[in-house]
């Protein structure tokens, strides 16, 4: 599968965050991403801004994002993991 197209829209209701699984309500700016896939045909995903800034923080996670592939929630279980790994104080 491949990202096709990614732009910034104005939600018109409510989404659930693809990367963090946050209901993000209608009227917030989001991420829209499309990917196509030989599989499984042509779909979009939301991401809410902080999502996105952590895919520009994280370019591995967003390599494997556009060009892999990634459950629903990654970004919510990648910021568990690093939580986890974390030193503790
Ligand atoms: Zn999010």
């Amino acid at each position: 599968m491949r990202c096709i197209d990614s732009k910034e829209v104005k939600t018109r209701k409510d989404h659930q965050c693809f990367g963090c699984l946050e209901i993000i309500p209608v009227g917030t700016t989001m991420n829209r991403s499309t990917f196509a896939s030989d599989n499984d045909g042509i779909w979009t995903n939301y991401q809410c801004a902080e999502c996105d800034q952590y895919l520009i923080d994280n370019p591995d996670l967003n390599h494997e994002f556009k060009f892999y592939g990634v459950e629903e929630g990654f970004i919510y279980e990648h910021k568990q993991e690093e939580s986890q790994d974390a030193p503790e104080k």
